[in-house]
C-alpha cells in the first residue's frame, strides 16, 4: 500500500465515516483511521452514535415503547393479560442492531475503496498522520488533506465517579440488563430524559436531578412546559435546581447526596446514570507542531467551513463548535469532502433539527419564540394540538402540538417546535420548508394527505394567520 493519500480522516463516527465515503466517491484516495477495537481486537466503526449513542438508545426506547403500548392495548379492545419484559433479550436485540450497522460500515468502506487504518491517529506537522496500532506498531502516512473527526466523550463529575455496574455513563447505561427498582439520573438533558424514559416505562422509580432551575432551557418554552407536564404523568420525578454533592456505595445501593432550594438531601438508588454533557475528544490527537489550535472550551478551532488554522486540515462533528448531533457531524463531513474535491459547498447551521426521542417526542428547528423576541423580530405564531387530529386520535397518540413561528413582515418561517408521537418524522417537513426559505403561506397552499398526522403541520401554518380549520383560532386576521 502506498502511504500517501489525498485524504486521511481520523475517526470513524458519523462525521468521519461519512466524510471518508463521500471523499472516495468523489475520486479521492481516502483512508480512515479508527482506534476503537472490540474485545477480540477487531476495529469498531460508527463511533459514539452507532455503538453507544443514537442507535442503541433508540433500540431500547422502541422496545420499551412497544412494551408500554402492549400494556395499554386495552384501549383498542385488545386483551393481553400480563405483559412482561425480558430485559436481557431487549439488550441482546439492541446489540444485534448495533452489530449489523457497524459491520455495514466496513462493507461500505470496501465498496467505496476507503482504506481502514486501525489504530490511534495523531496529526503531525505538514499533514502527516501517525497511526499507532493496538500492538504498539507506529506507521506514518502523508496526506494532501486531513479531516479530524475525533468526536466527544462524556463529562465526568467528581461527586459521582463512575463505578462498574453502579454509577454509569451513557455506555454503561445502555447495558443495564435487569430492571432496577430505583434509578437516579444526574442531568435532565437529552440522555437523562431518553434513558429515564426507557426505565420508567418498565416500572423503575426514576429520579432525575437537574442543576439548572429551568427545565429544558434549550427548547421553546411551550415545548418545555408541555414536556414537563407529560413527564410528570409518566412518573419521571425531575428535580430542578438540584446539585449532586457526593455519592456513597453501600453494597448494591448508591446513596446520592444533593442540595436543592430546600437544603441538603439524600436519595438511595440501585443504579445511577451520569448524563451532564459531553466534551471534545482531542487527547493524543495533535502533536505540538500540528498547527491546529483549540478554542477556550477545548474544541478544535474551525471557521464556518470547518477549516482549522493549519492549511489542508479540517475538523468536523462533536470535536468542533455547534450542536453535538450525528446529522450535524455527517453534513459537515460531506461539506468538507466536497470542498476538498474542489466543489463549492457550505452548510446551513440555522436549520439543524433537534429531537428528544421520549414519547411523545420533542422536536424543533430554527429559533424559539424567546430568542426571536429578544432579537426584536416581530413574529406571528400558529399552534395546532394533536388532540384535534383525527389520525392522532386513531393512533391514541394525541399529546402535544405543532407550533410554527413566522416573520410578521415577510411571512418566512423562522422556527417550528413540536411535541408529538412522531415529531421526529414531522420535523423534517419543517426543516425542508425552512431550507427552501418557505413562508407560512407556502405550507398553507401545500396539499397534505388526509388523514395524516402531518396535517398538524398544515394546520399550524394556517394558524399562523388565524385560519386553522379544525380548531377555534384565538387570533383572527
Ligand atoms: P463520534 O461518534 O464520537 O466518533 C468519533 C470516533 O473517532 C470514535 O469512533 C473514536 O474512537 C474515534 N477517535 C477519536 N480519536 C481518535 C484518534 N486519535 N485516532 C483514531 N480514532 C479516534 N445524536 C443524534 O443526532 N441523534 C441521536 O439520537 C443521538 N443520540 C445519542 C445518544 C447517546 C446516548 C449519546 C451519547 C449521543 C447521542 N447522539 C445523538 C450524539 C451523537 O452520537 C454524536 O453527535 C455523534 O456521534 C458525533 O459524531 P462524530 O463523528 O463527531 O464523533
Ligand atoms: P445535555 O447537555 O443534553 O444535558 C446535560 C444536562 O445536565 C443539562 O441539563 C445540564 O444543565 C445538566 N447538568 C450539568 N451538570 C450537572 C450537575 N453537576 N448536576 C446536575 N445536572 C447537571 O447532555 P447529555 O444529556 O449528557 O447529552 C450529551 C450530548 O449528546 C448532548 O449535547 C446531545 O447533543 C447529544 N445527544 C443527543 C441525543 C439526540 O439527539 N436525541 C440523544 C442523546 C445525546
Amino acid at each position: 500500500m502506498s502511504d500517501k493519500f489525498d485524504v486521511i480522516v481520523i475517526g470513524a463516527g458519523p462525521g468521519g465515516y461519512v466524510a471518508a465515503i463521500r471523499a472516495a466517491q468523489l475520486g479521492l484516495k481516502t483512508a480512515c483511521v479508527e482506534k476503537w477495537v472490540d474485545d477480540k481486537g477487531a476495529p469498531v466503526l460508527g463511533g459514539t452514535c452507532l455503538n453507544v449513542g443514537c442507535i442503541p438508545s433508540k433500540a431500547l426506547l422502541e422496545s420499551t415503547h412497544q412494551f408500554h403500548k402492549t400494556q395499554h392495548a386495552d384501549v383498542h379492545g385488545i386483551q393481553t393479560g400480563d405483559v412482561t419484559m425480558d430485559v436481557k433479550k431487549m439488550v441482546a436485540r439492541k446489540d444485534k442492531i448495533v452489530g449489523n450497522l457497524t459491520g455495514g460500515i466496513a462493507g461500505l468502506f470496501k465498496a467505496n475503496g476507503v482504506t481502514l487504518l486501525q489504530g490511534m491517529g495523531k496529526l503531525l506537522a505538514n499533514k502527516q498522520v501517525q497511526v499507532t496500532a493496538a500492538d504498539g506498531t507506529a506507521s506514518v502516512y502523508a496526506a494532501e488533506n486531513v479531516i479530524l473527526a475525533s468526536g466527544s466523550v462524556p463529562v465526568e463529575i467528581p461527586p459521582a465517579p463512575l463505578t462498574e455496574g453502579l454509577i454509569l455513563d451513557n455506555a454503561g447505561a445502555l447495558n443495564i440488563d435487569e430492571t432496577p427498582k430505583r434509578l437516579g439520573v444526574i442531568g435532565a438533558g437529552v440522555i437523562g430524559l431518553e434513558m429515564g424514559s426507557v426505565w420508567a416505562r418498565l416500572g423503575t422509580e426514576v429520579t432525575v436531578l437537574e442543576a439548572m432551575d429551568e427545565f429544558l432551557a434549550m427548547a421553546d418554552a411551550d415545548v418545555a412546559k408541555e414536556a414537563a407536564k407529560i413527564f410528570k404523568k409518566q412518573k419521571l420525578d425531575i428535580k430542578l435546581g438540584a446539585r449532586c454533592t457526593g455519592t456513597e456505595i453501600n453494597g448494591k445501593e448508591i446513596t446520592l447526596k444533593y442540595t436543592d432550594a430546600e437544603g441538603a438531601k439524600e436519595l438511595v438508588v440501585d443504579k445511577l446514570i451520569v448524563a451532564v454533557g459531553r466534551r471534545p475528544q482531542t487527547q493524543g490527537l495533535l502533536s505540538d507542531d500540528s498547527g491546529v489550535k483549540l478554542d477556550e472550551r477545548g474544541f478544535i478551532f474551525v471557521d464556518g467551513q470547518c477549516r482549522t488554522e493549519a492549511p489542508g486540515v479540517y475538523a468536523i462533528g462533536d470535536s468542533v463548535r455547534g450542536p453535538m448531533l450525528a446529522h450535524k457531524a455527517s453534513e459537515e463531513g460531506i461539506m468538507v469532502a466536497d470542498i476538498i474535491a474542489g466543489h463549492h459547498a457550505q452548510m446551513n447551521y440555522d436549520v439543524i433539527p433537534s429531537i428528544i426521542y421520549t414519547h411523545p417526542e420533542l422536536a424543533w428547528v430554527g429559533k424559539t419564540e424567546k430568542e426571536l423576541k429578544a432579537e426584536g423580530v416581530a413574529i406571528k405564531v400558529g399552534k395546532f394540538p394533536f388532540a384535534a387530529s383525527g389520525r392522532a386520535m386513531a393512533a391514541d397518540d394525541t399529546d402535544g402540538f405543532v407550533k410554527m413561528i413566522a416573520d410578521e413582515a415577510t411571512d418566512r418561517i423562522l422556527g417550528v417546535h413540536m411535541v408529538g408521537g412522531i415529531a421526529s418524522e414531522l420535523i423534517a417537513q419543517a426543516a425542508i420548508a425552512m431550507e427552501f426559505g418557505s413562508t407560512a403561506e407556502d405550507l398553507q397552499l401545500t396539499v397534505f394527505a388526509h388523514p395524516t398526522v402531518s396535517e398538524a403541520v398544515h394546520e399550524a401554518a394556517l394558524a399562523v394567520d388565524g385560519h386553522a380549520i379544525h380548531m377555534a383560532n384565538r387570533k383572527k386576521r
